[in-house]
């Protein structure tokens, strides 16, 4: 048996399938926006600019379709956040199960109450962030058509701004995803970990990034506690590999009693 188990990865295919899922939703909603504003715009112009009237219509039926939308993701979102955080948990122990059976351990891992217990703050934590969605988006095309409006511009002017929040938008669900399925499988591999009594890891920068944090690359190869992490935060705080945003690093797992 070895002194120090391979680290677990995120697996890209569920964040790849989460990231999908999203930006499919996002999609539909984008499309719904431009539908909503060509028909308006067509119905309005050319007195849209001039009358106060027509924007302050505008502005209750858009009001609507943000609401509407928003409502929409608020009853998806607690079931696209459990199917995520299930996938990550069955994935995360199926690979920890076949590093510590490589190693010559046998382990069937069961949903035990702690672990129930991550799952569910990883669901909570997603369904918040699904929601985020819409009303961080509705906000900026908001604000973009009623600026349009007053300004007096016509729809092939708002158009490309309302392209481009899309991208926006598109980019943050990206990052959720892969945020998300690191900081998972980190959670879960800590609890997972834990309860078999390991409770030291070697850090592992994981490269990747275009912009690596100095303190995470100078903090490989570094022991650490699991439940304590290493002051390489950002803010200086203790964290563990895989928790701060966009991090990729990993750890292997040390057997006690070995090193
Ligand atoms: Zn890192």
């Amino acid at each position: 048996m070895k002194k120090k188990l391979p680290a677990v990865r995120p697996n890209v295919g569920i964040e790849a399938e989460y990231r999908e899922s999203l930006q499919k939703m996002i999609e539909r909603m984008h499309r719904s926006v431009m539908y909503w504003v060509t028909a308006a715009y067509r119905k309005n112009e050319p007195e849209i600019a001039k009358d106060e009237l027509p924007a302050r219509a505008l502005q209750r039926s858009m009001k609507r379709l943000a609401r509407r939308w928003e409502k929409n993701i608020d009853e998806v979102a607690p079931k696209l956040a459990a199917h995520f955080a299930r996938s990550t948990l069955t994935r995360s122990d199926k690979a920890l199960e076949r590093i510590l059976r490589n190693g010559g351990m046998t382990v069937k891992f069961t949903l035990s109450k702690p672990m129930r217990d991550v799952l569910q703050a990883k669901i909570a934590e997603n369904v918040s962030l699904i929601r985020s969605i819409p009303s961080q988006y509705f906000t900026q095309i908001e604000g973009k058509v009623m600026r349009s409006v007053q300004r007096g511009r016509d729809l092939s002017e708002l158009v490309p701004d309302l392209q481009k929040q899309y991208g926006v938008t598109r980019r943050r669900a990206a990052l959720i995803a892969r945020d998300q399925n690191n900081k998972a499988t980190s959670a879960y591999q800590v609890a997972r970990q834990t309860s078999l009594g390991l409770e030291e890891g070697i850090w592992m920068h994981s490269g990747g990034g275009q912009h690596p944090r100095p303190k995470h690359v100078a903090a490989n190869g570094k022991k650490f506690k699991l439940s304590e992490g290493l002051p390489v935060g950002d803010k200086g705080q203790k964290v563990l590999p895989g928790e701060e945003i966009n991090c990729k690093c990993v750890w292997r797992p040390v057997i006690p009693g070995l090193t």
